[in-house]
């Protein structure tokens, strides 16, 4: 390949892991006092939080929709959050990823019941190292949660790629841009259905279908801690309240 090795001969990665192991995740709910709801999620180096606001009322007034809220997203990276500093400025890429990480949440937003009003979503980007919109889709749906927004289901993300001629799983920032292809999705347990797919780099068929089981693989698994992660918060609550 000429390339450096993603991959080493005992199987692993650069980072240690195995080809179908996720980063370690820590994942806080209701993280920030003055959010309707917030999360912050570590996964390996990335750290990323999201806060919602809302439902509140429609700004620009002629956004308003009278049979629903609308929903707004921002992704935005820290200007410290990369090795090269970023322009505070939205750029192109974070233009897209507010609207396809808005679109991906959009089918369990319960929006009927709230019209002539707006949900406000943002994904503060504080470290990254590849995986970043997965990272920050999955702490939005929580964030959506801890707000009381009642939703169809929650939101799971993760990717899976190609590395090194291997399909493997969570991809970290050097696997990213040094490996062959990048397949981000996002899936929907209690709906059954995908709200993201994407992918950057080249695949054949049969490695993309690997790919896409692989990354499913991980949202099962991500969705599992977002659980545990709902209740934590739920529990602690519950325990200052019996303490008062
Ligand atoms: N990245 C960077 N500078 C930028 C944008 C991205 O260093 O201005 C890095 C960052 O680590 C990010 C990775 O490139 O996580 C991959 O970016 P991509 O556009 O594939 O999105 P992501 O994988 O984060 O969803």
């Amino acid at each position: 390949m000429g390339k450096t090795r993603l991959i080493d001969e005992n199987g692993l990665r650069s980072d240690g892991r195995r080809a179908d192991e996720l980063r370690p995740i820590k994942i806080e709910v209701g993280t920030l006092e003055n959010a309707n709801g917030s999360a912050y999620i570590e996964q390996g180096k990335c750290k990323i939080l999201a806060a919602v606001y809302g439902p509140h009322e429609a700004h620009p007034r002629h956004l308003t929709q009278p049979d629903r809220a609308i929903l707004r997203c921002r992704y935005h990276m820290a200007p410290f959050s990369v090795p090269e500093r970023k322009s505070p400025a939205p750029s192109r890429r974070e233009i897209e990823l507010s609207k396809v990480i808005r679109e991906s949440l959009e089918p369990v937003v319960m929006t009927e019941l709230f019209p002539r009003t707006m949900i406000d979503i943002f994904i503060e980007v504080l470290q990254a190292d590849g995986g970043t919109r997965c990272v920050g889709l999955t702490a939005a749906s929580l964030a959506l949660a801890d707000a009381g927004i009642p939703l169809r289901g929650l939101v799971c993300a993760c990717a899976a790629g190609k590395v090194d001629g291997q399909i493997v799983l969570d991809l970290n920032d050097l696997e990213d841009k040094e490996g062959e292809a990048d397949c981000p999705i996002a899936f929907i347990p209690q709906l059954n259905v995908f709200s993201l797919l994407q992918m950057d780099g080249l695949m054949l068929a049969e490695e993309y279908e690997k790919a896409v089981n692989l990354a499913l693989e991980g949202c099962r698994r991500i969705y599992e801690m977002q659980i545990e992660a709902i209740k934590k918060k739920y529990r602690e609550a519950k325990a200052e309240d019996n303490n008062q």
